[in-house]
């Protein structure tokens, strides 16, 4: 377990609650003024003007600054909000897998710099620490999980295993061989290594795993007993979007909330119906701006990840305040090996096959068959149903970028969806 008082920065995590808001009204000004100046997004279709940034407190701030979307980003606001010349572009990273329109965002040099220096503190706050061997099972290449955060934990001075993009049985060989002492994956990997594991007939008790982080998705307080039971360590959850950064919140060994990096992000709730801003405790949609990102800045950016903030007092000994661990979005999602998948982006596929399916009546479920999981779509053909679900197939695999199997809905199931009693999305995988 990590020490309480084991700090990565200590005056930066415990800094006074009142001089917190001061230094965030000041970077907020600063960030306002920062897009203002340099985004063509922010002032063109955001109407932001320098003078805007002259709000003397937090309140007038939420009163007088919109909210960013995705779909803006979607809608050429991303290339529109590049602040930097390309050529001071270090590196862009993608929200996930290869969806047909994934969100991105630019990083100059600056920005990775930077952001290592916070991130570090969330990784060390979860017991990284220097000299000790970390396996990253987090996925590298686009996007943004095992690269940004690859650079934080080497900031700490661990040694780190890059194994993101490697099978379940080199996995199990680099943990044999390696005896890693902390790792990162998805959670859903950790349930989905152990199964391997049990199968091969390996014990894996014998692994040195203390530290486990699982981000990405949601998991329940089941799923992380299951876990620390198999593995004999310690499982921590971990909050970020890949809009911004991974690694922006974690839990301390606490395990009583997310500790966000209020200092690197400002992060507000809001009622998603309305947009007011909600007060501490209360449960909302969060709402991040960045303070530190000069490549791709966001204000008021609208994550639809519904939490809730506290700042009571954490025995850890952290003044930053935490978030409530993430269970819901405020649009229906669907969580796979990390990837967010949107209703509207299943909708799309069928849509394109509109004459042949119903593109609004269907269930697409995660599946556990002999310990692996798969996603499975089921849906209602109108004619020559073999042909009809192999081409959904290839539809749903062109615009997710996942192998998914289709077959034909119940009628009892066709009855509750139109009830709306079903949900499009379910996860049927072992608990
Ligand atoms: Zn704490």
């Amino acid at each position: 377990m990590p020490e309480k008082k084991d700090f990565f920065n200590r005056n930066k995590e415990t800094i006074p609650p009142e001089d917190l808001e001061t230094l965030q009204l000041k970077k907020l000004r600063k960030a306002v003024l920062y897009a203002a100046d340099r985004s063509r997004f922010y002032r063109r279709t955001k109407k932001l003007r320098k003078e805007d940034a002259r709000f003397r407190t937090i309140d007038d701030f939420a009163k007088n600054i919109p909210f960013t979307t995705k779909d803006d980003l979607l809608n050429g606001g991303i290339r529109e909000n590049l602040c930097v010349p390309e050529n001071r572009v270090a590196e862009v990273h993608f929200s996930s897998g290869t969806n047909a329109k994934p969100v991105f965002t630019f990083l100059t040099k600056k920005d990775i710099d930077e952001g290592n220096a916070y991130l570090a503190r969330t990784w060390h706050m979860q017991g990284i620490r220097r000299g000790e061997t970390f396996a990253m099972f987090a996925s590298y290449g686009l996007f943004s999980a095992g690269f940004i955060n690859h650079y934080a934990i080497q900031k700490i001075g661990s040694f780190i295993i890059p194994a993101g993009n490697v099978s379940s049985a080199k996995a199990l060989e680099l943990i044999r061989e390696f005896k890693p002492s902390s790792s990162a994956a998805v959670a859903s990997y950790y349930l989905y290594l152990i199964a391997e594991w049990e199968s091969a007939g390996l014990d894996f008790k014998k692994t040195e795993l203390r530290h486990i982080i699982a981000g990405g998705e949601p998991f329940t307080e089941k799923q992380r007993r299951f876990i620390e039971k198999k593995l004999g360590g310690r499982v921590y959850d971990q909050y970020g979007l890949c809009e911004i950064n991974t690694g922006l919140a974690g839990e301390c060994s606490e395990k009583n909330g997310l500790h966000i990096l209020a200092d690197y992000v400002y992060p507000e709730i809001i009622n998603p119906r309305t947009g007011a801003v909600l007060g501490d405790d209360m449960e909302g949609e969060l709402v991040l701006t960045t303070f530190h990102k000069e490549a791709s800045p966001l204000i008021r950016y609208r994550t639809g990840d519904i939490t809730r903030i506290t700042r009571k007092m954490c025995p850890c000994g952290r003044t930053m305040p935490r978030i409530a661990r993430i269970r819901r979005r405020t649009m229906e999602t669907l969580f796979f090996k990390g990837m967010k998948i949107e209703k509207k982006q299943v909708e799309d596929a069928l849509f394109e096959l509109r004459g042949e399916v119903n593109p609004h009546l269907w269930r697409m479920e995660i599946q556990s068959i002999s310990g692996r999981d798969r996603i499975v779509c089921k849906i209602v053909p109108s004619k020559g149903n073999a042909k009809t679900l192999s081409r959904a197939a290839e539809c749903l695999k062109k615009k997710l970028g996942l192998n998914v199997k289709s077959i034909l809905l119940t009628k009892g199931e066709i009855a509750r969806l139109k009830d709306s009693k079903l949900k499009h999305f379910g996860d049927n995988k072992k608990k």
